[in-house]
């Protein structure tokens, strides 16, 4: 080892951990040297320690995902992480009540997780009046499966307790192609032609698609046409966002970014609405349309959609509207426990498990069936707070601590 470098070793050790959970076990050396500086590493001796650094950052990153979180839970100090508060914190600009809302898609039973990212919202409502609504994400119609629909309604009724709303996504197509065209006609979207293959690699070349400039007539008839069932075909033709001028268009770092689609064709037959309509909005289009128009004050969402929350506030941004407020809470992950609903629908089928409430899932049917109360859960949230750190655990530890709270 370096000289001068054993007073840094147990805090680059525990910013590497640091790092690597929250990027999928891999941490980077730039984020390790990052931290150092917050406890006296000075620029000057980053060339002298690197090799020792880098040797750090290699063991951490040869360990698995669950061995890295138990060792960081033991070094979590040294990197100035605040234990996790107890009780949910209050949430600002909540003194005339709140609005949140939760959109389930009906392609799967509710889990575990859903009850883990969720909870706290309906709580918030309930602490502080206002409306919590459940908004089911049914327009991707291949995926949604009819007995979902009622499943979800008994599952939040349940787990919840004060939903002021249901809604489906499919019963408010128009109200989204009205939000489509006054995108369009604001310069804020265009009908883009090309093959997906072919717009990926504009994206990684950040360049800008022909179909971009078209002009606002033209991309409200090719909007028409997207709707006319003799018109385009299914495939290929989607509606784009333009990224914002101020967010660089195309340019933007975040490949993300750059003009994300918000609505495609798709001529399977929906569960409900069966072959009403052609244009099925995409995710980022209905929710920050609904969130527009109902009012959304605050939301909390899992992690994995700090993406998909960036391209909804900047449609908000074109309506000239304030985004909500929003907390990006982190996930549970287990280390013994599928938590898909694509997984465990398809777990069931195969004959794997018996059904939804077969008592090795997860779902909120056998967690019922199996005598959990609501209550074990809310105060199972109210104890973890807020919090943006994901954890990583078995289902054992965490039953254990359910199973106590579910006998108090
Ligand atoms: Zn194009």
């Amino acid at each position: 080892m370096e000289k001068g470098f054993e007073k840094y070793e147990k805090y680059a050790r525990a910013y590497a951990l640091k790092n690597a959970i929250s990027h999928d076990g891999k941490a980077q050396a730039g984020a390790v040297i990052a931290g150092l500086f917050n406890v006296g590493l000075k620029k000057e001796d980053i060339g002298k320690y690197s090799k020792n650094i880098k040797k750090i950052v290699d063991e951490i990153n040869a360990m698995d995902l669950i061995d890295q979180a138990n060792e960081f839970e033991d070094s979590k100090e040294l990197v100035g992480e605040r234990p996790e508060r107890e009780g949910l914190p209050e949430l600002p600009d909540s003194s005339k009540g709140v609005i949140m809302r939760f959109r389930p898609s009906p392609s799967g039973p509710m889990h575990i997780g859903h009850i883990i990212s969720n909870l706290s919202s309906a709580l918030y409502v309930k602490k502080y009046g206002g409306k919590f609504y459940v908004i089911i994400d049914d327009t991707n119609p291949e995926t949604t499966i009819k007995s979902a629909y009622k499943n979800l309604k008994e599952d939040c009724d349940w787990i919840f307790g004060n939903v002021s709303e249901y809604l489906n996504a499919s019963d408010r197509l128009k109200l989204y192609y009205n939000y489509a065209e006054k995108l369009i006609s604001k310069n804020a979207a265009y009908v883009c032609l090309c093959t997906s293959e072919k717009f990926r690699e504009f994206v990684l070349k950040k360049t800008e698609c022909p179909c971009r400039n078209s002009s606002i007539k033209e991309n409200l008839e090719k909007w028409k046409k997207m709707l006319d069932k003799n018109g385009y075909l299914e495939g290929g033709v989607v509606l784009r966002f333009k990224t914002l001028e101020k967010y660089k268009g195309m340019a933007n770092k975040n490949p993300a970014m750059r003009d994300f689609p918000l609505a495609r064709i798709d001529i399977h037959s929906h569960p409900l609405q069966n072959k009403k309509y052609r244009i099925w909005p995409l995710m980022n289009l209905a929710v920050a349309v609904d969130d527009i128009e109902l009012g959304m004050t605050h939301i909390i969402r899992g992690k994995d959609h700090r993406d998909n929350a960036e391209r909804q506030k900047m449609i908000y941004e074109v309506f000239g509207k304030k985004y909500p407020w929003i907390f990006f809470i982190g996930r549970i992950k287990f280390t013994d426990l599928t938590l898909s609903k694509r997984a465990i629908t398809e777990k069931i089928k195969s004959g794997e498990y018996e059904n939804e409430e077969d008592e090795k899932l997860p779902t909120l049917a056998s967690l019922r069936k199996r005598g959990y109360k609501p209550e074990a859960f809310k105060k199972f949230i109210e104890q973890r707070g807020l919090s943006e750190v994901d954890k990583v655990i078995s289902s054992k530890d965490l039953f254990d601590v359910i199973d106590r709270l579910n006998k108090e």
